[in-house]
């Protein structure tokens, strides 16, 4: 038997529930992974919460993890038993000591990447990955506004902004994190419990604005995201940490001045494999490099999963969290 974090119904983190299972064995083009570390994302929250339909009950939770290939199906021909591998998509049922999956959505890790690492930094850092280089290239020499910057896409996306000349503004909750975005690389912080986050933008950037907007909290940031750009720039809408942006009137793009937004998403961007492996090789580089590192602030035992889901919910986390099977 295995232990897993699994959900029979919707709600607040107490419907997770730690229990034994035994492993599925691989089906054809599959591969069972014994998990060393789990990524815990705010995703996860989505789905638990039902925000985000889950499909079907009870159901497994999870979807980033590392570890060692564990049993390969038939017809997987680029891994095999003992490879240390990661994964950040397919399924759902990461938080467990083994996950099954798609063999096309695990990829070979290099030596220098550990497994508590690369749990911390797969879905986050691909998502990075495609919202800088693929969704608008930035080049250098622009200016952002990420939002939520010191938590674990934005820690890595202070770094990454960095390294490729982007002056980001990060927005935080506390001086605390503002410290830590800054040491992240960020340009400048904005704290918006007490600043105004327009007026300082405004300030910041001599009035220009800036050239992208990243808004991964969603009903709360929305106006003032498209009130931080530069006439036609772009608003990347990614995440919903304080609720869905819903209703919305496509007048307001030309209101605030004939703006352009995206709603994208990691599985619409690595939506192949060539398409990840390309992604990962990026990550990997940056990783490889030293130019990012993957700050893990939190470790939780497996079995506390709700307790670290309320932690990321209610904003007590920095960096990535893990949890350890
Ligand atoms: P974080 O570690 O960034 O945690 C979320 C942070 O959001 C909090 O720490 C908090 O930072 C800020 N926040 C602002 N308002 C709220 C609120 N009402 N409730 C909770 N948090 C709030 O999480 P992740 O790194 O896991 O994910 C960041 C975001 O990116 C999420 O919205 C997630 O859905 C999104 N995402 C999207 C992907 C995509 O492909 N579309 C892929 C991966 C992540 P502070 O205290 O500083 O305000």
């Amino acid at each position: 038997m295995a232990k897993r974090i699994q959900f029979a119904r919707t709600g607040g983190s107490e419907v997770l529930e730690f229990v034994d299972v035994t492993p599925a064995d691989p089906a054809s083009g599959e591969v069972r992974v014994r998990n060393e570390a789990v990524g815990l994302n705010f995703i996860d929250i989505y789905f638990r919460t039902g925000l985000y339909p889950v499909p079907g009950l009870p159901s497994g939770l999870g979807t980033e993890g590392a570890g060692v290939v564990d049993a390969v199906g038939e017809g997987v021909s680029h891994l095999k038993e003992g490879d240390r591998v990661a994964y950040a998509q397919g399924p759902l049922g990461a938080y467990g000591e083994f996950h099954v999956l798609p063999a096309d959505k695990v990829v070979v890790l290099p030596n220098a990447i550990t497994s508590e690492t690369a749990a911390a930094s797969m879905l986050k850092g691909l998502t990075v990955q495609y919202l800088l280089r693929q969704a608008c290239p930035l080049e250098g020499g622009e200016t952002i506004l990420w939002h939520a910057a010191a938590g674990g896409v934005g820690s890595i996306a202070c770094q990454w902004a960095r390294a490729l000349g982007v002056k980001l503004i990060g927005t935080v909750s506390s001086p605390e994190k503002a410290e830590l975005a800054k040491a992240n690389g960020a340009w400048a912080t904005i704290d918006y419990t007490r600043e105004d986050v327009v007026e300082r933008v405004r300030e910041l950037t001599n009035g220009e604005m800036c050239d992208v907007v990243y808004d991964s909290v969603g009903k709360d940031t929305w106006v003032t995201s498209l009130d931080c750009l530069k006439s036609r720039s772009l608003m990347v809408s990614f995440g919903n940490a304080s609720g869905p942006v819903e209703g919305v009137n496509l007048g307001i793009l030309n209101q605030k001045g004939s703006l352009f937004v995206t709603r994208p998403s990691l599985n619409g961007y690595a939506d192949s494999r060539e398409r990840l492996e390309m992604m990962c090789r990026d990550l990997f580089d940056m990783l490889g490099s030293g130019k990012v590192t993957v700050d893990i602030g939190q470790r939780f035992a497996l079995a506390d999963a709700g307790k670290a889901q309320d932690a990321l919910a209610g904003r007590k986390t920095t960096g990535s969290t893990i949890l350890l099977p």
